[in-house]
């Protein structure tokens, strides 16, 4: 069985996990996000590339959800006593090796999927993992400033969410995706699997920003297979992180049934919502013409999480089923 996965950081990579363990057989391949990705000290880092890798390499830091394992901070002591910043995003020294490696490539003129191709190559990644797009496509959010002209100014997502925290956002811009084209293998991917996955990662800022790469969502939509998602949204709030921000910027209500509706019925054939917290969901969002099914979506144990892998898989089947 093939399988196509879109994926954010945190959230989708460990939805990954599950995914491999419901199915050990299967060929997985995951498109990721890249609009969280910056240039710090000369170094370019994709946090959610990173965070997929080091889960499913083995490399991860387990409690956080990302970064290194084991990971010591010399570089950044140093570069504090030098009183050089930013201040409020820390790397690893291990951390540093993947972007030093990185940055390299792409200087030495490779693109984005051959770097990311040979870092998880070191990791004997489970998974083939291909960035969303090969161009530099970054979220900024915009977000009110009383200094600014016009009230408003526009930051780098990193900025809006490790640094200040998530306040208030107006609007999500995804800079320089209307030039991007699709990673080589991305498109093959979406149309050859037998089952697309859109894992509980972040709707607007992760899975969102892989859809606006041009051409991806009509591939998804128009694909074969049956695209089945989980809700990142659980009793009317997100399980971690600042998805009630950004659906808020996008004028979308922060429920498991609205998130759906977002996605809506010309891309998503099924939709998995939290049996606890939300089984009231499920006629909404049959309603809207997607199969819903209500099963437990927290992330708590790996058993957990490839029993939720397990039930969108599930769903895939009979979705396939019903079609043929
Ligand atoms: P990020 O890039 O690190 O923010 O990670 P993702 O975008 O891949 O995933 C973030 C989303 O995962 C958030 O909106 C969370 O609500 C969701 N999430 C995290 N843990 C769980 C969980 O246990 N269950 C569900 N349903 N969603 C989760
Ligand atoms: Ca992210």
């Amino acid at each position: 069985m093939r399988i196509t996965a879109l994926a954010g950081g945190v959230g989708g990579a460990r939805f990954l996990r599950g995914l491999l363990a419901a199915a050990p057989e299967a060929e997985v391949t995951v498109v990721g996000n890249v609009g969280d990705d910056m240039t710090m000290h000369g170094l370019r880092i994709c946090p959610d590339l990173d965070t997929v890798m080091y889960t499913l390499g083995g490399g991860i830091h387990e409690g956080q959800g990302w970064g290194r394992d084991g990971e010591t901070f010399g570089v950044a002591e140093e570069l504090k006593a030098y009183g050089v910043g930013p201040d409020w995003f820390t790397l690893g020294d291990k951390d540093i090796a993947t972007h030093l490696v990185r940055t390299q490539m792409l200087g030495a003129g490779y693109p984005l999927s051959a770097v990311t191709e040979a870092l998880c190559t070191r990791w004997e990644l489970p998974v083939r993992l291909l960035p969303s797009t090969d161009e530099r496509v970054e979220t900024h959010v915009v977000i009110d400033d009383a200094d600014a002209p016009g009230g408003r100014r526009a930051v780098h997502f990193q900025e809006y969410w490790v640094r200040m925290h998530a306040p208030d956002a107006r609007a999500i811009v995804s800079v320089g995706a209307e030039n991007a084209k699709p990673a080589p293998g991305v498109l093959e991917a979406v149309a050859e699997a037998d089952v697309i996955l859109l894992p509980p990662s972040n709707p607007v800022v992760s899975i969102g920003t892989i859809l606006q790469i041009p051409g991806l969502r009509q591939a998804v939509a128009g694909a074969a297979a049956p695209v089945v998602g989980l809700s990142p949204i659980v009793g009317g709030g997100p399980v971690r992180g600042m998805a009630d921000k950004v659906l808020a910027a996008v004028g979308v209500e922060v429920s498991a049934a609205a998130v759906a509706q977002h996605y809506g019925a010309g891309l998503l054939d099924g939709w998995l919502v939290d049996a606890d917290a939300d089984a009231d969901a499920v006629a909404e969002v049959e309603a809207a013409g997607i199969a819903c099914r209500a099963v437990p979506l927290l992330m708590s144990s790996p058993e957990a999480t490839r029993a939720m892998a397990q039930a969108a898989l599930d769903l895939a089947a009979e979705l396939a089923a019903r079609a043929a």
